[in-house]
């Protein structure tokens, strides 16, 4: 039997390499139902290769054109957020890949929970606004929940096998992204062309901007303690520029594991559909004449001031999270449109973390609540800045 999957946003970056990974595996895997926001076209083109059982667009005004498209096929076509959180729960479906970007991904993620269908992370947005939330609701229903990301995958790759063995401290590994080594002068000129290149990922623009802001090291950081059920304080970050080792972790009587390979989430994303097994692929491996040096530094919080308020918010707690997930996002769309500028970011959103409600113990319905605060109080600080 074919694993069926389901990938939310298959039309993004880890939407098409998983993609590649069912084509990789053909008598593996299946895809049985694709999903996109817009991109209606890619959409199209994606289910008439893989044929799947379904396609749902969540912009629903793209509906009548992705109908039309696929008239002559045996595929059927919703639209609109209900339906995406309807189709993860259908019965034939083995497993979802999360791969939606944002805040957006939470409610058809915890409709698969529900669902008890095994979860591939790669939304790590899920975590950040709602990771107590989550881990409760995947406790319950006893849904395992599979990183896709790719640190997240070495630390889980690093734990097979050690049973109970406790963890003294998970080192999650950062390339420092393509601002490293730039000073703040330099980082409050730079621009949305530059911070979309990306050293050693390709990767969709949100998240290449939190890369460059590292505010996604941040978010990784929550990640990581809600998926490892760790404190914040024995999460270290360490720059590691050439981006070989994923991540590490090291065990109480001091011994370091590291997982090591080639910056390909193909990698990530086959081992969270494969787990507990490894299945052979074909994508390149690591070539040790070409990377002789692997050197190591220390993240500097004060150049990078979105990785202080991420740990601030960590360990603050309650609905802090959410309220920087919501006000990055808000930011990351406006540098994207030159409405704020790159360190202008930071400011806005230690503003809105100071301005929005804080709850210590938020529901489902105060993280939507909070979520929809925290977008407005950032929208109005970006409007009264400019
Ligand atoms: P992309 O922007 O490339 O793709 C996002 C996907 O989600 C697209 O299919 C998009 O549809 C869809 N989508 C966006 N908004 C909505 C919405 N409101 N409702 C429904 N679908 C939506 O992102 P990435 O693939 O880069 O990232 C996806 C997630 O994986 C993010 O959470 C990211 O942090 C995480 N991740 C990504 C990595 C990477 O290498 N790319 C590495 C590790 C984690 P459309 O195409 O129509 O816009
Ligand atoms: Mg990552």
């Amino acid at each position: 039997m074919k694993k069926q999957i389901a990938i939310l946003g298959s039309t993004g970056s880890i939407g098409t390499q998983a993609l590649q990974v069912i084509e990789e595996h053909p008598d593996l895997y299946e895809a049985y139902v694709l999903t996109a926001n817009n991109r209606v076209d890619s959409l199209i083109a994606q289910a008439r290769k893989f044929m799947p059982e379904a396609v749902v667009i969540a912009n629903e005004s793209k509906y009548p054109e992705l109908k039309e498209a696929l008239a002559d096929l045996p595929i059927k076509v919703y639209a609109g957020e209900d339906a995406l959180c309807q189709i993860v729960q259908e019965n034939p479906v083995d497993m979802v890949l999360a791969a939606m970007v944002g805040y957006a991904g939470l409610r058809p993620t915890m409709n698969a929970i529900r669902a008890r269908k095994p979860i591939a992370l790669a939304n790590k947005e899920t975590l950040v606004v709602a990771g107590e939330l989550i881990n409760e609701l995947a406790r319950v229903n006893g849904t395992p929940i599979l990183p896709v990301d790719s640190e997240h995958s070495a630390i889980f790759q690093c734990l097979a096998g050690e049973g109970n063995n406790g963890i003294e401290k998970i080192l999650l590994t950062a390339s420092g992204g393509p601002f490293r080594t730039f000073t703040h002068e330099q980082l409050a000129t730079v621009t949305k062309e530059q911070a979309l290149h990306h050293p050693k990922w390709e990767m969709g623009a949100k998240i290449t901007i939190d890369s460059a802001s590292m505010m996604n090291k941040g978010f990784e950081v929550m990640e990581a303690r809600w998926l490892f059920g760790v404190r914040p304080e024995q999460i270290e970050v360490v720059v590691h520029p050439q981006a070989v080792i994923h991540s590490m972790v090291q065990f109480e009587d001091g011994a370091i594991k590291a997982q090591l390979g080639m910056p390909d989430m193909r990698l990530p994303i086959q081992y969270a559909f494969s787990f507990p097994e490894r299945v052979r692929s074909s994508f390149p491996r690591l070539d040790f004449d070409t990377c002789s040096a692997l050197t190591f530094e220390r993240p500097d919080t004060t150049r990078f001031r979105n990785l202080a308020l991420a740990y601030e918010a960590l360990h603050r707690g309650g609905n802090m999270p959410c309220i920087v997930n919501a006000a990055n996002e808000v930011c990351v769309y406006a540098f994207l449109t030159d409405r704020v500028s790159f360190l202008g970011m930071s400011d806005v959103i230690e503003k809105t973390m100071m301005r929005v409600p804080f709850l210590a113990k938020p529901t489902y319905e105060d993280y939507v609540q909070t979520d929809a605060e925290a977008r407005r109080v950032a929208e109005e600080i970006l409007t009264k800045n400019n």
